[in-house]
């Protein structure tokens, strides 16, 4: 059987194999799940084996599979048929980032053309929910009526945040993140230490994405470790100093979004510590001072807590204002 370089997900990978293999390929797909757990991954074995000119597809050496290849190392497809569409920044203040309308006009010229040496026309829009609405409409255009030799693969945090006329009219597989034990094992066949494998797994959630992104950017870790000192301070500070501070993170949708990736790990810590939940730790690393926080902490704190940063990170998925998110999410957050 071909190999499709897919860790987890076998219930997508069968159902998309099912699909191929009998020919009942869709037009459109809408892979959805949180960052980092495989959905361009997938996207690309998926556009390897419409496009493989093997039998055994994707046979992972011919020219397609070798030019579409499985973006390691952050490296795009280069062929000639699979295109791929990220939200690019704008914004003057405030950074942002949105596909637009010119991005998807300028696929649909390509999607109009036959493929060039596949068989299908492949693009792959990765994070739609930041299309703005003339994007998003355009590409319904597509939607409706898709040339025959095209597939678009979507992909998205939750369906939810898309024009329900979108998801409607894909094929919606929602990844969830892997067992912890897949993520270490993962890691190990990669060459990482036992004990960095160890801790990776735990703070990855089950998002080998994730982990692996952060055993080549060291950076990635650093970010994070800064941003929970950031927190830990901000916890005792005057509300102009997290005022302050939330102006300044709202300057960066990338930082501010990991950073709320980052405190809501944390504090789900928290509540599992001060609720003794018998669950590990997914900041191991940390886990002295959360139990010494846990003691200055009711339940109820961590648990509102919790609440407020799952709520941030669901309006900025939508598009909510940055900085009024941030505001409101660091001037909620406990005095402890
Ligand atoms: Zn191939």
């Amino acid at each position: 059987m071909a190999d499709w370089g897919v860790i987890g997900h076998t219930w997508a990978v069968e159902l998309l194999k099912r699909s191929l293999a009998g020919g009942r390929v869709r037009h459109a797909y809408l892979f959805t799940g949180p960052a980092g757990v495989g959905k361009r991954t997938l996207a690309l074995a998926f556009a390897r084996a419409l496009n493989c000119t093997d039998v055994d597809r994707p046979c992972g050496h011919c020219r397609a599979c070798t030019l579409i290849g499985n973006g390691d190392g952050d490296k795009g497809p280069h062929h000639p048929d699979v295109r791929l569409v990220e939200p690019v920044e704008s914004g003057e203040r405030i950074q942002r980032f949105e596909i637009r309308i010119d991005q998807v006009r300028d696929l649909q010229h390509d999607l109009a053309l036959t493929p060039v040496e596949g068989r299908y026309r492949v693009a792959i829009l990765r994070r739609f929910e930041a299309a703005n609405p003339n994007a998003a409409n355009a590409l319904l255009k597509t939607l409706e009526e898709p040339p025959a030799h095209v597939v678009l693969v979507l992909t998205a945090v939750q369906a939810d945040v898309l024009l329900p006329t979108i998801v409607s009219r894909c094929q919606v597989l929602n990844l969830r993140p892997l067992p912890l034990v897949a993520v270490r094992a993962a890691l190990l066949a990669r060459g990482v230490p036992a004990d960095r494998a160890d801790y990776l797994a735990h703070l990855s959630g089950g998002r080998l994405g994730w982990a692996l992104q952060a055993v080549h950017d060291g950076e990635l870790l650093a970010r994070r470790s800064q941003y929970l000192d950031d927190l830990r301070r901000l916890l005792g500070a005057s509300r102009t100093a997290r005022f302050d501070y939330a102006e300044g993170l709202a300057r960066d949708m990338g930082a501010l979004r990991e950073a709320l990736e980052a405190w809501l790990s944390w504090w789900r810590d928290l509540l599992l510590v001060t609720t003794d939940t018998p669950a590990p730790l997914s900041n191991t690393d940390r886990a002295e001072e959360l139990h010494a926080l846990a003691a200055r902490l009711t339940p109820a704190q961590a648990r509102r807590a919790v609440a407020a940063l799952r709520d941030a990170a669901w309006h900025l998925d939508r598009n909510a204002n940055p900085r009024l998110l941030a505001e409101v999410l660091l001037l909620d957050l406990p005095r402890c």
